[in-house]
């Protein structure tokens, strides 16, 4: 409306002037060196608009090309970061794909593109993991964490890297960096947790472990086997540092989390051997032999009662633990042990039967053995029951379900691949047979038995 008044006004005034300019005519006359203009001054007055007209186009022009080159500019980076985006994508592929090459290549061409951007960084150091170029992608992961919004990506690379390096407390320092930015992380968590282990900080995992199985989670079997573990090894740091009330309320509560668990049973009946009174013991023991019966058990059972004599130990054994757990076959085994040595031959040779089952294993073969020597002096059925027990499934051994390795006692870490509580109570996968060497055994045994 403004602008519509304006122009009419205008359009007025330039009426105006060229009425007054055809009532006044006059000559402008321009002497210039050798040279004479004359003209009237209507064609100055046109001559003139055209000259402001040219002016404020030049004036538009110059404006133009001052801004141009930023408008060019903006032309050329939305290009730059297309292609950069275009890199970036094909790099993603390449790695969930597993080319090393490529997706090098294309963090590369990222980086030409689109530097600082912080995918840009992720890629490079992906790609620099998948080409096992180490000091490269700790360089990304470096400069990584030294920004807000990458930091926590870095800080789960570094943490990878730290572990493949073996340094454990590096890799904690990081963890804990980690649940500081982002506190109750899963991924963060189970790092905490599995490095806790690593570095044998027993509390530190049993907190990370509560945190990690809040509600329905803490009930599942795994997690209750975990803490009765974790709990069991806080028991024997107690035990290592004399507070043995507090190992045996640690015990116990491993002991309550998972019954089944041998050792946390053995420490157990041990502890409230020397701790508490005969009744709560027998209470413990009854308990224990129905839900982890074990030869270690039925060991510290025996021991419970210093100075026994063994046939007290048989009578106890079969009158106080056996009736709880009665044709387990660590019952007839324990019992036959305590018949063995008490001299009990009858008891002893039926319990050996039964604890054989279908399969003897190659140590109730050496008992029966034993038996026959001692309770009959028949060097020849010895021999036969030891020729038997070459065929025979070894015992039963602390087996690791990780690498294998067999261990007579339960430990919570591996000695050879450190898993955390891998070792089950099993018989071990019988490996190609050693023939000669089983055979000369057998025939030194046989030996030692003719000479008796
Ligand atoms: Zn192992």
């Amino acid at each position: 409306m403004i602008r519509a008044v304006f122009i009419f006004i205008v359009i007025v005034l330039l009426a105006f002037g060229a009425v007054w300019l055809a009532d006044y005519p006059g000559n402008v006359r321009l002497t210039w060196g050798g040279y004479i203009v004359e003209t009237s001054i209507v064609v100055v007055a046109a001559l003139a608009l055209v000259f402001a007209i040219l002016v404020a186009f030049a004036y538009r022009f110059w404006v133009w090309l001052k801004r141009g080159p930023g408008r060019i500019g903006e032309v050329f980076s939305a290009r730059r970061r297309e292609k950069g985006l275009e890199a970036l994508s094909s790099g993603m592929v390449a790695i969930a794909a597993g080319d090393a090459v490529e997706a090098r290549r294309q963090a590369v061409e990222a980086e030409k593109h689109l530097a600082g951007e912080p995918m840009t960084l992720l890629l490079a150091a992906q790609a620099a993991e998948l080409n096992e170029d180490d000091r490269a992608a700790r360089i990304y992961y470096d400069r990584m964490i030294e920004r807000g919004d990458t930091e926590f990506l870095g800080l789960r690379g570094l943490i990878n890297r730290a572990r493949k390096d073996g340094d454990i407390e590096r890799a904690r320092a990081l963890a804990a960096r980690a649940d500081e930015l982002r506190p109750g992380t899963d991924w963060v968590l189970k790092e905490l947790y599995e490095l806790a282990l690593k570095a044998r900080d027993w509390n530190k995992a049993d907190q990370t472990l509560s945190r990690m199985a809040r509600g329905k989670a803490g009930k599942g079997e795994a997690v209750k086997r975990a803490r009765a573990v974790i709990s069991y090894e806080r028991a024997l740091v107690c035990l290592d540092a004399g507070k043995d009330t507090d190992a045996l309320s640690l015990v116990m509560i491993a002991h309550d989390l998972a019954p089944y668990f041998v050792p946390a049973a053995v420490l157990a009946v041990k502890l409230t051997a020397e701790l508490e009174s005969p009744r709560k013991l027998q209470k413990l023991i009854a308990d224990c032999w129905k839900q982890a019966p074990h030869r270690a058990l039925a060991e510290v059972i025996r021991l419970s009662n210093s100075g026994e004599q063994s046939p007290d130990w048989f009578r106890r054994a079969e009158e106080t633990v056996a009736p709880h757990n009665r044709d387990h076959v660590e019952t007839h085994l324990m019992l036959a042990q305590a018949a063995l040595a008490s001299s009990d031959w009858g008891p002893a040779r039926n319990h050996l039967m039964k604890a054989g089952g279908d399969q003897p294993s190659a140590s109730i073969y050496y008992m029966l053995a034993e038996l026959e020597e001692k309770a009959n002096a028949d060097a020849i059925a010895a021999r036969e029951w030891i020729l038997k027990s070459a065929a025979a499934p070894q015992d039963p051994l602390w087996i690791c379900d990780s690498c294998g390795r067999q261990e007579e006692s339960w430990s919570a870490h591996c000695p050879s691949c450190d898993s955390f509580d891998s070792f089950t109570w099993r018989l071990a996968d019988r490996g190609p047979q050693v023939a000669g060497a089983i055979e000369a055994e057998v025939v030194k045994e046989i030996e030692v038995v003719a000479d008796e």
